[in-house]
């Protein structure tokens, strides 16, 4: 599997605009869509174009997508929710992360609680 693109790959889809989901945002490298499951007023899952399966990978290939990615979810929440928001990675099945290219959570909206569960 290349680390530009994955053919099976549904958030591959989302991000070249193929799958049809619309956007909330989009730059030359990332795009922001909503949650299909939101868990706040505002969740919007933040990607970047090309497939890396977690934020490290992304880190280590891309550092400026990451920013990109990190400055689009700043703009969504500064939209959205007075600026404040929580950004959420999850990285590994372990710890909750079940689709394997690299998103941003973007929530807020409420108050929350920490430590998260
Ligand atoms: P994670 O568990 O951190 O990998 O997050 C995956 C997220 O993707 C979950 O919050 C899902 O609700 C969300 N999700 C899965 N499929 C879709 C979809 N087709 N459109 C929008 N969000 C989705
Ligand atoms: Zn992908």
């Amino acid at each position: 599997m290349s680390e530009q693109s994955a053919s099976d790959c549904f958030f591959c889809a989302i991000g070249s605009g193929a799958a049809g989901i619309p956007f909330v945002a989009e730059r030359k490298t990332v795009v922001a869509f909503r949650d299909i499951s939101p868990q706040a007023p505002t969740h919007v899952l933040v990607i970047p174009k090309d497939h890396y399966r977690d934020v490290p990978s992304l880190a280590a290939a891309a550092p400026q997508v990451l920013a990109d990615l990190v400055e689009v979810g700043r703009l969504v929440a500064e939209a959205e929710t007075g600026g404040e928001f929580r950004l959420v990675f999850n990285t590994g099945a372990g710890v909750g992360q079940s689709v394997f290219h690299v998103h941003g959570h973007v929530l807020g909206g409420r108050p929350f609680s920490w430590p998260p569960g």
